[in-house]
């Protein structure tokens, strides 16, 4: 691999098959955005695409959860002028573009991840960072111009920059990024939890998420042989799952979320969330055989055998660059791995188990068990069990409660620091005002969105008084978390 500097941005280029491939990538993702600003990246990205003119070329772009690719195959002089007009776009954007543009994100409907890994994400971090994976937010024609223009003088620059090249560097290479560094970043901090926990989302089938260190060898083999067995049990065994998925997410360059998810049959969800529990126990108790080891060995032996797989090694140099971690060659990795023993691979599982997260699809109930025999119980979003909190109890209008049971359960509570909603299964959401990451305004009705995922009505047509909750959280709130409905999304969507 060979590396120079073009324009002060790091290049890495390695020879690949023909034509050649220009990626060009920075660190930024939809981690980088608030809930307030979901989707700001992928704006950008449009916004800079939409500078191009129709080519002929094979070209795209990708929004990731920690970094963003632009990317272009064809003859040399196509890669100069796409990398060309995508940085000039970038430096300058076309912001009258945004009302358009946004139009077609919405009807896009692009997801970062698989929502099973976004819920997780949520799960583990809340509504802000990672979290965001699963949230709609406010909508792509609710961010403010001002906050799509700093997003991108922040991330969008030769600082937070690398491109990477399928062969040397063409003539008349230009990068006209704005000046700028790479973000200081602190790893996100994942919320509170003590042990494992599992909950029922809107998922469309289970998944598993463990926390541990990024660069690890026994790490890497344990999640293969964990995705090995369930593909052996869930799909060739029983035949009540077809798709065994994987992500990762980067937080720092030492702490890794590491998730996994595969999809069931109707109905037999729960039985395929049993299956992935127990097999990550059992992984756990025993360790893998040391064949199940050497077949992930020899796989990765055959993998980077490949010479498709250069553009694949860039990206992960790419990436290091951008991201602060370790970057191994092919044959440094291979010697970590021929390192890992069963007992290595058992002892990681053990320690990620700790942390797992678990979830179902609604209407799904686990009966779990973790390694010491104790009960896995259940997370989600409400955070406070017990007696409701002092403060004003606002019921539903009489009619409502007359003829409806659920009616009759449902309060809003509104105290000094925040809001509770009490739901009808007679759990408590509490978002605190000072928690609240947007309020969507509809007329004289609030939704307040708060950090642990907790979603709250407030609304005088559904809580008898509420008026009192809204002039509240107005005086409580900053205003610019406040927003008006999207034109583009209904809001049952
Ligand atoms: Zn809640």
């Amino acid at each position: 691999m060979e590396q120079t500097v073009v324009d002060g941005v790091p290049v890495y280029w390695a020879e690949g098959p023909a034509p050649m491939t220009a990626t060009l990538a920075f660190g930024v993702g939809t981690r980088d955005e608030s809930f307030r600003t979901i989707g700001v990246t992928h704006l950008i990205e449009h916004l800079a695409m939409s500078a191009l003119p129709r080519v002929h070329y094979e070209h795209n772009a990708s929004v990731e959860l920690e970094t963003t690719q632009f990317f272009a195959t064809g003859k040399p002089a196509q890669l100069v002028e796409f990398l060309d007009v995508v940085c000039r776009a970038l430096a300058d954007l076309p912001l009258d573009r945004v009302e358009k543009e946004a139009g077609v994100l919405a009807a896009e409907g692009s997801q970062v991840t698989h929502p099973t890994a976004a819920a997780l994400l949520a799960r583990r971090f809340g509504t802000s960072g990672y979290g965001l994976a699963p949230w709609a937010g406010p909508g792509y024609d609710r961010i403010p111009a001002e906050a799509v223009a700093a997003h991108a003088r922040r991330y969008f620059t030769k600082g937070n920059a690398v491109l990477t090249l399928t062969g040397p560097p063409p003539e008349g290479l230009r990068l006209a990024l704005p000046d700028g560094e790479r973000p200081a970043r602190v790893a996100q901090e994942p919320l509170p939890a003590d042990g494992p926990r599992w909950s029922a989302e809107n998922v469309p089938c289970p998944g598993l998420s463990l926390t541990g260190p990024s660069a690890s060898a026994p790490w890497n083999i344990a999640m293969l042989v964990l995705q090995e067995r369930l593909t052996t049990t869930a799909r060739r065994e029983k035949g009540i799952s077809y798709d065994v998925g994987g992500e990762r997410a980067d937080v720092s360059p030492e702490t890794t979320e590491r998730l996994i998810w595969l999809d069931a049959r109707e109905g037999r969800e729960a039985e395929v969330a049993e299956i992935l529990w127990n097999t990550a126990q059992r992984l756990a108790d025993d360790g893998p055989d040391q064949e199940e080891v050497d077949h992930e060995l020899a796989a990765f032996a055959e993998l980077i055998d490949d010479p498709r797989l250069v553009v694949a090694r860039l990206d992960l140099r790419a990436r290091a660059e951008l991201l602060g971690g370790p970057y191994y060659t092919d044959e440094d990795w291979l010697v970590e791995l021929k390192a890992v023993t069963p007992e290595q691979v058992a002892a990681v599982m053990a320690e990620g188990l700790r942390t797992a997260l678990l979830v179902v699809p609604e209407g799904v109930a686990l009966d779990l068990s973790d390694r010491d025999g104790a009960p896995v119980a259940v997370g989600g979003c409400a955070r406070v069990i017990g007696p409701e909190p002092d403060g004003r109890v606002l019921r539903p209008p009489l009619a409502a409660r007359v003829l409806n049971g659920a009616a009759r359960r449902v309060r809003l509570i509104l105290g000094t620091d925040g809001v509770t909603l009490r739901d009808d299964d007679g759990d408590l959401h509490t978002i605190r005002f000072a928690d609240v990451v947007g309020v969507e305004v509809q007329d004289g009705a609030r939704t307040v969105f708060g950090r642990h995922g907790c979603v709250i009505p407030v609304d005088p047509d559904l809580f008898r008084g509420a008026e009192a909750a809204v002039a509240a959280l107005d005086a409580a709130v900053d205003p610019a978390l406040r927003y008006r409905t999207s034109d583009l999304v209904s809001r049952d969507e």
